[in-house]
């Protein structure tokens, strides 16, 4: 039989600082832009996760107690080894998304503005101080929970690991990360850079499987908290099953975001914003307006969005979509639209890049007048595909953002600020954007949807995730034990 040799090593568990090796069924792990073998990755078992998590166990103590001004200088130096590193972790990236280049690079300088934000945890979480009565000093302080699990999507292999690892490693817990199967190889390379800067072993331990192992991560009893990002019928699932095991858990899912474009707004910039919005990452983001809602004339600006989309060519400035399968959703998804009566105005559909004829790509697609009782109106179509609808007034176009059960982000483009004042305060989503199509807030903004977005109290990033990653610790003193003014003994 003939021996594959495959362009990356096979993935292995990394638990305690080492790569494990698995005897657990593997699965192939493609590189979409050429459709080929490029690694295997093992679908492990309970039993390799319950390895991981002693050594998340036996390293908590020793780190925790590190005191946090320690802790980030391991952080400080990885910090700068993500920068020297970038051309290398960004090429991973893009073999085993199918990304291009310089969205690749993006994702890991967002990787470093993640990474420098932990690094600035010991001004954030100072605790807090009172002499509650005569004598006697109350303080609380932000305690680790212990091992922690972050579960991750395949849209973005670096940053969104990028999201959880620094703040939740700098606050003093140990973790478990699963990556997505799809793409496993960016999470080897993380934990290789930090092994470098320094973290000690047992800190960071990854266990690499499917639905097995993420069920088992919500069913272990070691495990105190869970994030999840991925689609909203899973994130759905792992809140419920983490939750009911008495663990913290925010779990961010899927998106419809909707982009208002009112006659008013700059054509330009807002044509190339939408175009950028709608296909970047090939529509692969969280954050991508793949509904815009024109109200009243904005032919003009329709056309010039397509003008922009057209500049937008498969293999060169537009990357590959994640699986064969993706693709052939994303194009029934074209074709149900236009079959509904919805009028295509580009058609990105069967496109082929010359010399990489097996990659899975999409070319830019826009589609005019949409309604929202269409299946593209309401469902996540992950692709670069614009659905357009049409609507009279800013009220119609709200009314149509409110009702979708998603809330990641929405967007208005307008001169007018009591227009853009008034979607601020309508639009049903967590992050908003005012002329800008992809909202994301940067750090020390917390990243966060509402609704069918995201499942929790807490955002996963920024501020608002020193709440989740850690614990109150309140004391009470009496530092002379001799004075007999009291309250509460
Ligand atoms: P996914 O839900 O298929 O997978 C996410 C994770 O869940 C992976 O690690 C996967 O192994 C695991 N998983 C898959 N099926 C499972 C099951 N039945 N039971 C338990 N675990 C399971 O998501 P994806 O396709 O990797 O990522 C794309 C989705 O993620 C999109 O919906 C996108 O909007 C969403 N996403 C959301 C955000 C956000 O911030 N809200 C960010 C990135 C991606």
């Amino acid at each position: 039989m003939e021996v594959q040799t495959l362009k990356y090593p096979a993935i292995r568990n990394y638990v305690a600082g080492q790569g494990v090796d698995s005897s657990a069924a593997t699965l192939d792990v493609m590189s979409p832009l050429s459709g080929q073998l490029i690694s295997t990755v093992p679908l492990s078992s309970a039993a390799a996760l319950d390895e991981a998590v002693q050594a998340a166990k036996v390293a908590f103590p020793s780190w925790s107690a590190m005191p946090i001004k320690e802790r980030v200088q391991i952080f400080y130096r990885y910090k700068t080894l993500l920068e020297r590193d970038m051309k290398a972790l960004a090429d991973l990236v893009r073999e085993e998304n199918g990304k291009t280049y310089d969205e690749a690079r993006a994702e890991v300088e967002k990787a470093i503005e993640l990474t420098e934000f932990a690094c600035s945890m010991p001004q954030l979480i100072q605790g807090e101080f009172l002499e509650v009565s005569k004598g006697v000093e109350a303080r609380a302080e932000r305690k680790p929970l212990g091992v922690v699990a972050s579960i991750a999507p395949f849209n973005f292999p670096n940053m969104v690991p990028h999201w959880t690892i620094p703040n939740a490693l700098v606050l003093g817990n140990t973790m478990i990360l699963k990556p997505s199967e799809q793409v496993p190889l960016s999470a080897v390379k993380i934990a290789e850079l930090l092994k470098e800067a320094g973290l000690p072993d047992g800190v960071l331990n990854i266990v690499n499987g499917d639905r097995e192992i993420v069920e088992a991560i919500c069913d272990h009893p070691a495990i105190q908290a869970v994030s999840f990002v991925g689609s909203t019928k899973i994130a759905k699932v792992v809140y419920i099953r983490a939750t009911s095991n008495l663990k913290r858990c925010v779990a961010l899912g899927g998106a419809k975001n909707h982009l208002m474009v009112l006659p008013d707004a700059h054509p330009e910039m807002t044509a190339s914003n939408v175009a950028a919005s709608m296909s970047g990452c090939a529509g692969q983001r969280c954050m991508a307006g793949s509904t815009m809602v024109g109200v009243g004339a904005v032919d003009g600006i329709v056309a010039k969005i397509v003008e922009e989309a057209r500049k937008i060519i498969p293999g060169q400035n537009l990357g590959s979509v994640i699986s064969k399968e993706a693709k052939a959703r994303i194009e029934q998804h074209i074709t149900e639209a236009e079959a509904a009566g919805a009028k295509v105005l580009l058609d990105g559909r069967n496109a082929v890049v010359p010399g990489h004829e097996e990659g899975y790509y999409v070319g830019a697609t826009v589609i005019d007048y949409v309604t929202p009782d269409m299946r593209i109106a309401q469902e996540e179509v992950f692709g670069p595909v614009l659905a357009i609808m049409r609507t009279n007034t800013l009220d119609e176009a709200l009314a149509i953002e409110n009702a979708n059960p998603y809330g990641n982000a929405a967007a208005v483009f307008t001169a007018s600020g009591s227009s853009a004042r008034y979607v601020m305060d309508h639009a049903n989503a967590g992050m908003i954007g005012i002329n800008i199509g992809v909202p994301v807030p940067r750090e020390p903004f917390s990243f966060g949807g509402w609704n069918e977005s995201k499942f929790g109290a807490c955002d996963i990033t920024g501020k608002s995730s020193i709440e989740f990653w850690t614990q109150l610790k309140k004391t009470t003193t009496k530092w002379n034990p001799e004075s007999r003014v009291n309250w509460m003994s």
